[in-house]
């Protein structure tokens, strides 16, 4: 902690919230200790020489004329190799490290290193003495776990001559580089950065995304794609298979980092993560996943105050490694929680409560958290002078109360982000798996997606999700329909759409996480899962149209043989596919045959 050099003193305290009097020079944002026991705030609103100071601790004890000490400085996270595998809290004190420091209970005012200044970390040079650098250079790099290597680079606003490098162990704090400014003066560079966390770290230029996320997910792949740099939407009530959800998507994703931050509002929710989290492996590496993930977790320990700035400690961090060029996917569990937080804050302010008692800013701020997403063009160059370029994807689940998504959280969210998975109870209790449903899902990317699909995959890739989505949809006006006046009195093709459509479902939506081989789909099988589906209806009509009966080509071998192609493994599919897809054509050309024979 900097040395405290404004004082002034409580006159209120309101749970989280206190007001103090006496710091005419103090800044929004400047990070405050209150009472004797140090405790850790924020300055949220100032009027006059008053400032309101959310605390990320429990207040109870202080009271009117106890004294309050600004830091000088905005709420920051520390930068450097050190982060991954950490388990923060949401101002980043190590969990670990406060346990072990006092106990269960985390003590009031605990000041606990962010990262571990003393370990050596072995850094190897890129930059050369002579070199002329600026901002996001690199200057050189330190392996940080198997899957992590840190770019070091040159911090913000900094341009000058390297005069010297290291090269060699080295902690966060010490010099590893020493830079000629271009007012002559030499500046020593640590490995360490300090960022403000409501500040968007700064990128050379933002781009469209135009590559997808691929998660292995077919229902989010095929019909939902979320772009790398993209942002969405995930409602979860409870039971939905959120959890899971979001297991496959920090083991899956093909993103370098993982960035996730908890918000539980219960304290076990949040456990369940903490225990879980560590226990799960990276599928592709076989390494724990903690080995490219940061956690960022709001124990039930910690006031709301703390919940409220955790989700811009984590995006801080996950901007962080996107300056180095990774894909970072960061998951916020649940945004509801965070806005209950701004809720309970706001209302302690006496503001102006707009709907349901949140405040008029609430869009605006979740706006904030989601823009700092996306694919950038990093500032600085590597050693081959090639630029960088990285992603943030956001997935922000949200969890309205009873699973109204009408709530202005919900609502907020919807019309910020460009991808919502709705997580239908219904279809959890039906066991469809996952359970995001297919008529109320969307993605905006997909249009932007088709040409990267088309290209990498398969050019008939969005001509089949098209009529694949468009059958679903056909489906549910269907059934109305069949509701009404039976299944008996609607024509053979409308029943081979149907049965189509529940191949769709069964064959290809639905997908067993914890099936060695379904857990994960790469997009070539997708394309060839969806296309062997629709190419047996396609095939169907014009059988049908050839007098051969719906009730012999819904019961055809070879829908057995497509309903598991889900389980035939990665290496197997290039054989077995045209297999079947001789097989579907062989038994659609006899019952052909055997109509023309007949007649
Ligand atoms: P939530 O977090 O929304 O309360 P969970 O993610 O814990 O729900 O899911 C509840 C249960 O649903 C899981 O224990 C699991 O049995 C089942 N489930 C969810 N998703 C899948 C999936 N993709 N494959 C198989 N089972 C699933």
């Amino acid at each position: 902690m900097a040395e405290p050099f404004i004082k002034g003193k409580v006159v209120k305290v309101a749970g989280p919230l206190i007001i103090a009097e006496g710091m005419p020079d103090v800044q929004m944002f400047d990070v405050v200790r209150v009472g004797k026991d140090e405790l850790i705030g924020e300055v949220i609103e100032l009027r006059g020489d008053k400032a309101s100071i959310q605390v990320y601790e429990e207040t109870a004890g202080l009271g009117p004329g106890d004294p309050v000490y600004s830091t000088g400085e905005p709420l920051s996270v520390e930068l450097a190799p050190g982060l991954i595998g950490g388990i923060y809290d949401g101002i980043q004190r190590p969990l670990t490290a406060l346990y072990n420091k006092s106990g269960n209970r985390i003590q009031r005012g605990v000041e606990v290193l962010k990262l571990n200044t003393e370990k050596k970390w072995k850094f190897h040079p890129v930059a050369k003495v002579g070199d002329r650098v600026g901002p996001g250079d690199t200057l050189g790099t330190v392996k940080e776990t198997e899957a992590v290597t840190q770019k070091i680079m040159v911090p913000e606003r900094t341009y000058g001559t390297v005069e010297w490098i290291y090269e060699g162990e080295a902690t966060i704090k010490e010099p590893i580089a020493k830079l000629k400014l271009e007012n002559k003066e030499v500046k020593e560079i640590p490995m360490l950065r300090s960022w403000p966390v409501r500040k968007g770290r700064p990128y050379a230029e933002k781009f469209a995304p135009n590559e997808p996320m691929v998660t292995g997910q077919r229902v989010i792949d095929s019909l939902f794609p979320i772009a790398k740099g993209g942002i969405a939407a995930i409602p979860g009530p409870f039971g939905s298979g959120k959890t899971v959800v979001q297991h496959q998507l920090a083991k899956w994703a093909d993103a370098d980092i993982i960035v996730y931050i908890g918000c539980g509002e219960r304290g076990n929710e949040m456990t369940d993560v903490l225990m879980e989290f560590p226990e799960l492996k990276d599928p592709r590496t076989g390494l724990s996943l903690m080995e490219r993930t940061v956690l960022i977790a709001n124990t039930s320990d910690m006031p709301v105050a703390a919940r409220e700035a955790s989700i811009y400690t984590g995006i801080s961090i996950a901007e962080y490694f996107r300056d180095m060029g990774f894909k970072v996917a960061i998951m916020a569990d649940s945004t509801s929680r965070w806005a209950e937080a701004l809720r309970e804050m706001s209302g302690r302010l006496e503001e102006m409560p707009g709907e349901e008692g949140y405040p008029a800013y609430l869009s605006s701020r979740l706006a904030e958290f989601y823009e700092r997403a996306g694919f950038v063009r990093c500032l600085g160059k590597d050693e081959d002078n090639k630029p960088r370029y990285g992603a943030v994807t956001a997935i922000g689940a949200v969890s309205p109360p009873g699973g109204d998504i009408s709530e202005p959280v919900a609502q907020a969210t919807l019309r910020i982000v460009k991808v919502f998975w709705n997580l239908s109870a219904q279809l959890a209790y039906q066991r469809h798996f996952p359970a995001i449903d297919w008529l109320q899902s969307y993605s905006l990317y997909s249009e932007q997606m088709y040409p990267y699909f088309n290209r990498v995959v398969n050019e008939h890739w969005s001509e089949n999700i098209k009529e694949a989505l468009k059958i679903l949809q056909r489906e549910a006006e269907l059934d109305e329909i069949v509701q009404l006046v039976g299944f008996d009195a609607i024509a053979f093709n409308d029943r081979m759409l149907l049965d189509c459509a529940q191949s769709i479902r069964d064959d290809f939506l639905h997908q067993i996480a914890f099936d060695k081989v379904d857990t994960y789909t790469s997009l070539d099988k997708q394309y060839q899962m969806l296309n062997m589906i629709l190419l047996w209806y396609k095939l169907g009509l014009d059988a049908l149209d050839k007098g051969v009966k719906f009730e012999d080509l819904e019961h055809m071998a070879v829908r057995e043989r497509i309903g598991r192609m889900k389980y035939v493994p990665e290496s197997d599919i290039k054989t077995v596919y045209p297999e079947i897809h001789n097989e579907l054509e062989n038994e659609i050309r006899d019952l052909i045959d055997k109509v023309v024979d007949e007649s």
